[in-house]
């Protein structure tokens, strides 16, 4: 059921993205790309400089990069706004200074005073805290090595060798690195870059005119340091990642349009209005090239958090990729005016705008969003818990059920299984017990139509369609039940 369910979230994606657009199309690239993709990217860069993450804000930082402070100097601790302050002041207090009950933390608006430096010296960049972790070589991403040499032998050499002539341990460390580089290949962290690195092939080949964009869904690997709440976050996920290429200068524009495609695409999807919210970045959190950036959040059953993130990313991943292979990623516009020199024709390196959402993440707010648990009537009849799920995502579209498994009712509702099968619709077969049990069991996998073969089908070839939603049941013909059930879901 998941995966039918995460395969038809993904394709309603592509559809709305690819199928129903004439300006974006989609690409399909691999999961190892050339190790020089991740170092024009910055990837690679914070591969083997020890990092530290602040327990407080969770920044993770790069230690010698940190503002420096005495040990056992008084620090300020300051947050993006009061209530994430209340919330830090009660972790320090409870968490990361130890369970004394007192409050030990004094706050003022969004500001924390009482923390003193801890021995390492510095504290967060982002909020001054010396809550830390320790010193860690971080690996965001996850190395491999191409070719069938083990590299490991190599390593065992380099290594011996280094001893031998007395070599201190960064020293052997920064061999081990060296030997390694040959051979190491990297899973990618995000789709996103491979739609970076195909720009000029996919705009050459398609004719495609700025702006358009390049979608791509697929497997990425993170080697988080914590995995947590369920599919929220894990080492591997799926994501549905668009890059829209536009003229300089207009980035605010369609950061404005795909902000609202997006938070209105989850809600065609039946995501509840309440529920979701755009978060702009501050400007403590933007990327230094980044001039615009709105996370879409979904209220969780833990809090408001994360579900797609939409930035405006100006021409910095052109540029650096462009930079990093020595080949200009640059477009031509004819029409258009140059700015610099007023003549006709603009050579220019397009903008970007990105709507990068995460689809496990995206199915794991569906799954939240669709559960309810109904109380029973004035009768004490009718509870049931139901996954109200909108049409074209649930994993079953019609549940064909025959009444009793006798009187060629089973025969019949097979016919009606194939018909729908062959229509390319998700239909299931199901006679094992009592009917108002069944309807309850497609209720919970969040069925929406049910049709049933009665003993009246067998005299006029009706069938019950049953809505899942209001439980309202029609009569309709055998031979039109395909047709009124697809154009229910187009309609839906
Ligand atoms: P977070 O702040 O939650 O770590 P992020 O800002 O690093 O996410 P992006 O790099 O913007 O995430 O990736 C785009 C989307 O991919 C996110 O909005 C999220 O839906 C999804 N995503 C990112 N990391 C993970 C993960 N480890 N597990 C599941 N989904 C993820």
């Amino acid at each position: 059921m998941g995966a039918e369910l995460k395969r038809n979230l993904m394709s309603e994606w592509w559809r709305s993205m690819v199928h129903t657009r004439e300006d974006i199309v989609g690409i399909d690239a691999s999961i190892i790309m050339h190790p020089r993709v991740w170092k024009a990217s910055g990837h690679l860069a914070n591969f083997s400089d020890p990092l530290v993450d602040c327990k407080v804000c969770g920044e993770r930082f790069r230690a010698d990069k940190a503002p420096r402070a005495e040990p056992g100097a008084d620090t300020i601790i300051t947050l993006a706004d009061r209530p994430r302050a209340e919330a830090a002041q009660e972790k320090i207090d409870k968490q990361l200074l130890g369970p004394s009950g007192d409050t030990r933390m004094r706050r003022d608006g969004k500001t924390l005073t009482g923390a003193k430096v801890g021995t390492q010296g510095y504290v967060c960049p982002n909020c001054g805290s010396p809550f830390l972790s320790d010193e860690r070589q971080f690996n965001l991403m996850f190395r491999t090595s191409l070719g069938p040499v083990d590299p490991v032998g190599d390593m065992v050499g380099v290594v011996r060798k280094a001893i031998a002539e007395g070599a201190d341990e960064a020293t052997i460390r920064l061999r081990v690195e060296e030997s390694l580089a040959e051979s190491s290949v990297y899973l990618r962290p995000e789709t996103a870059q491979a739609m970076f690195v195909n720009f000029l092939n996919v705009q050459q080949s398609t004719g495609l005119k700025v702006p358009f964009g390049i979608a791509q869904m697929g497997k990425s690997f993170r080697n988080e340091v914590k995995v947590e709440k369920f599919i929220f976050r894990s080492v591997e996920f799926e994501q549905m990642e668009m890059e829209y290429f536009v003229p300089p200068g207009r980035g605010p524009e369609y950061l404005e349009y795909w902000k609202n495609e997006r938070m209105n695409w989850w809600q065609s999807l039946g995501i509840k209005a309440e529920n979701l919210r755009l978060r702009p970045h501050g400007s403590d959190e933007l990327a230094f090239y980044s001039d615009g950036c709105f996370d879409i959040e979904y209220k969780f059953p833990w809090g408001w958090d994360e579900l797609e993130g939409i930035a405006s990313r100006t021409d910095y991943d052109l540029g650096q990729h462009s930079r990093e292979s020595g080949k200009k990623l640059n477009y031509f516009d004819q029409e258009a005016t140059d700015p610099a020199t007023g003549k006709q024709g603009w050579h220019y390196v397009p903008h970007v705008i990105e709507p990068a959402a995460g689809a496990t993440r995206g199915l794991l707010a569906v799954l939240c969003d669709a559960y309810a648990e109904e109380p029973a009537d004035a009768e004490g009849k009718g509870a049931r818990t139901v996954l109200r799920l909108h049409p074209r995502l649930a994993p079953v579209k019609a549940a064909i059920l025959p009444l009793v498994k006798k009187d060629g009712m089973p025969e019949l509702a097979r016919e009606i299984v194939a018909q729908f099968l062959d229509a390319g619709v998700n239909a299931r077969y199901d006679e094992q017990h009592a009917i108002g049990k069944r309807y309850a069991r497609h209720d919970e996998i969040g069925t929406p139509y049910a049709l049933t073969v009665d003993t009246q089908t067998l005299a006029d070839k009706t069938v019950t369609l049953r809505q899942r939603d209001d439980r309202s049941q029609v009569r309709i013909p055998i031979s039109t039940a395909v047709e009124v059930v697809l154009a229910a879901l187009r309609e839906a």
